[in-house]
């Protein structure tokens, strides 16, 4: 593994499971010092303890929380040199906009990109005064292209975080701070692949538009997050990042 990230001090929020676990692994093995933050107190603890990290529990849709959260950081490492807002929320209640209630719609909206709007406005400050730093929102594939098999809010979710990346990176590009959005199409993540082998018609649905045939790895979304924190992507900002098997790139698929 490179040292891209050597004693970098780096935050990542939903570190306790999926892509942001993947994410806390692989930045550590890069060199970084890496923050966990989870409101599940016991995954992000246990992703900490595994790379010798520290963790500090926060709901990242809590203005309180995420100020405190950053302040937090400055506090006990000196600085913040990478910020990935990944924690964000899929639940079954939000569904086509013909049955999805105001309740499901505003807690997905809270979760995933009221979120990243705390995160950034917390994280920016710090990242100004020391003139570098480098912000990965979580967006989505869905952000860019229409499903059928709607989940409406989570939808509108990731198009607010890819047009809200894109605008702090166009205004804080002379500052030293680069602001990006990762993309991911479907990966395999627990959650996904409880769903799909419960329902395996629902899981063919999907996978027949995946030019790669199969749902990506969180390792290998990981890798994409490493890139856009480290050096190696200096020339980019309020950038969409995709990494998703050729989704969106294709009309028909191989057979
Ligand atoms: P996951 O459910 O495996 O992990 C999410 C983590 O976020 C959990 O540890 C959870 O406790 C934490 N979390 C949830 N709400 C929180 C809150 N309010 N404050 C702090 N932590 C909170 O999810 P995942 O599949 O790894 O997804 C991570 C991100 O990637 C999400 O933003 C998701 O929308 C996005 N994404 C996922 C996929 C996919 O197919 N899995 C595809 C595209 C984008």
């Amino acid at each position: 593994m490179r040292d891209r990230l050597r004693d970098r001090v780096t935050v990542v929020t939903g570190a306790g499971s999926g892509i942001g676990l993947a994410t806390v692994r692989r930045f550590a093995a890069e060199g970084a010092r890496v923050v966990c933050v989870d409101i599940d107190a016991e995954a992000g603890r246990r992703a900490a303890a595994e790379v010798d990290g520290d963790f500090v529990a926060a709901d990242v849709a809590d203005d309180t929380a995420v100020r405190e959260l950053f302040d937090t950081v400055v506090e006990r490492h000196g600085r913040v040199d990478v910020s990935f807002h990944n924690a964000g929320i899929s639940p079954p209640e939000d569904d086509s906009i013909l049955t999805t209630g105001l309740d499901a719609w505003e807690r997905v909206l809270r979760v995933n990109t009221t979120s990243v709007y705390l995160c950034c406005k917390h994280v920016i400050p710090h990242m100004r005064r020391q003139g570098r730093g480098s912000i990965i929102n979580t967006a989505s594939f869905v952000a860019l292209m229409g499903a059928a098999t709607s989940q409406i809010a989570y939808t509108a979710s990731k198009g607010g975080v890819l047009a809200m990346t894109r605008e702090l990176g166009v205004q804080f590009a002379r500052e030293g701070i680069r602001v990006n959005a990762l993309c991911p199409g479907p990966v395999a993540t627990p959650l996904l692949t409880e769903l799909f082998a419960a329902d395996p018609e629902r899981a063919a649905r999907r996978l027949v538009h995946v030019p790669m045939g199969r749902f990506g790895e969180p390792a290998e979304i990981a890798a994409a997050v490493a890139f856009l924190a480290s050096d190696d992507s200096s020339f980019m900002t309020a950038a969409q990042f995709v990494v998703d098997g050729g989704i969106t790139g294709a009309y028909v698929t191989p057979v």
